[in-house]
């Protein structure tokens, strides 16, 4: 048997990098007040193509859908937002009107043609903040992801902003956006001839150079805003400036559903020459009340794990692990005396040591090979003739020093190995 294309195991060193992002992730959500929430992986498949739209890839093309035993479509969480926003409704989180702020992170499927970093079930995470239209709320959900890639080491990260306005402007720049790219029509891409009447707006995010040179010189959004959207885009760009966040106005930066409004960014780093977003988000206004009896303003990004993890990596930013080996190794001389060992290790581990011993019953010259293969700082060394005495031999590794200790001094470890 093997894993599902698409799909991997990850462990040993693996494992931890994935630790330290997610614990680092973690704490950093702390940082800015926001409170995890952990939804179904598998919602029903209507919320998918409401809240995604059923005119995208990932509806289209992507999304493990299939109907259950009990003949109910169900569909693989293909992203985050949706089972958030779901959640919000359901519990009725709106019921005090203030904003809430959610975090979530967990595993997401879609079938894409895997590639390096990329996966048919991966990890993302993500934040929404839900309550408000305030530009503040757009300020502060670019700087805790700005924030956060900085504090993970990465370098020259840098955000790509836009808006893309509400509908009521959106209407106007739609309109000639259209007038720009109709004499142009035959020289898109098939894709994009499907968008024009659907889909205007993703015309202008097509990766094919052809459809890129087209939209070379359309008309920008920023210069259609109604006098609200602009007000609320100024805003938020000066709330970036006065927390000194680097960022460039991307006209072509957009999201092609309805409910998308106002703010859309993108965070990406130059390391490693790439050039692509390691998040994405923007507001959201119009998405809860597709779901709900009133539209309730919102804005959030997303950043996927396996690619951040990989950069990270490449970057050497997971050098020091040391974290990951155990404090202390208790060897035993011989098999008298392992009843010892486990209350020592038992004694050491209430402490707060990570303590590692040997549990096949293996030679003591082979404990010791592997005390030293996981290149351990504190070795106890176990013996009968020091059980007698009530004493055991400590090793530091380190120092190359060695001595008999108490053990009565075991229980207060700490002083002795600092
Ligand atoms: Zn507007
Ligand atoms: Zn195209």
């Amino acid at each position: 048997m093997r894993a599902i294309k698409g799909t991997r195991d990850v462990f040993g060193v693996e494992i931890r990098k994935w630790n330290i992002v997610e614990n680092r992730i973690l704490e950093f959500m702390r940082k800015y007040n926001y409170e995890e929430i952990r939804t179904p992986t598998f919602e029903q498949t209507q919320l998918y193509l409401r809240g995604i739209g059923d005119e995208t890839d990932i509806v289209n093309k992507e999304m493990y859908t299939f109907i259950d035993k009990g003949g109910r479509s169900i569909t693989l969480r293909p992203e985050g937002t949706a089972g958030v926003v779901r959640a919000y409704i359901e519990n009725k989180m709106y019921a005090d009107k203030t904003v809430k702020k959610l975090f979530y992170m967990g595993s997401m499927f879609r079938q894409e043609r895997p590639q390096k970093g990329r996966y048919r079930e991966f990890r993302q995470f993500g934040i929404e903040n839900i309550g408000t239209e305030e530009s503040l709320a757009d300020a502060e959900v670019i700087a805790f992801a700005y924030n956060l890639y900085k504090a993970l080491g990465l370098k020259s990260v840098k955000i790509e902003i836009n808006s893309i306005g509400c509908q009521e402007c959106r209407k106007k720049y739609l309109k000639a956006l259209k007038n720009f790219l109709k004499p142009h029509y035959n020289e898109l891409c098939e894709n994009c001839q499907r968008r024009f009447e659907t889909n205007t707006l993703r015309v202008l995010d097509c990766k094919n150079p052809k459809c890129k040179k087209v939209t070379e010189g359309a008309p920008s959004t920023i210069d259609y805003l109604c006098d609200g959207c602009k007000r609320h885009f100024k805003a938020v760009l000066h709330y970036l400036d006065i927390q000194d966040i680097p960022y460039v106005v991307n006209n072509r930066l957009v999201r092609g559903l309805d409910y998308y409004t106002r703010t859309v960014f993108e965070v990406t780093t130059d390391m490693l020459g790439s050039q692509n977003a390691i998040a994405a988000g923007g507001r959201y206004d119009y998405l809860i009340g597709m779901f709900h009896s009133e539209e309730i303003p919102a804005v959030g990004f997303a950043g996927g794990m396996d690619r951040l993890i990989l950069l990270m990596d490449e970057e050497g930013l997971f050098d020091d692990m040391e974290g990951y080996k155990p404090d202390v190794f208790v060897v035993a001389v011989n098999d008298d005396v392992r009843d010892e060992v486990v209350k020592i290790s038992g004694l050491l581990r209430e402490q707060g040591f990570s303590v590692e011993t040997d549990l096949a019953m293996k030679s003591l010259k082979s404990q010791l090979r592997r005390a030293g293969k996981l290149n351990v700082k504190n070795v106890l060394i176990v013996g009968p003739d020091e059980i007698a005495k009530r004493v055991v031999l400590y090793k530091n590794m380190e120092k190359h020093s060695q001595k008999e200790i108490d053990i009565e001094e075991l229980k207060n470890f700490k002083r002795i190995v600092e």
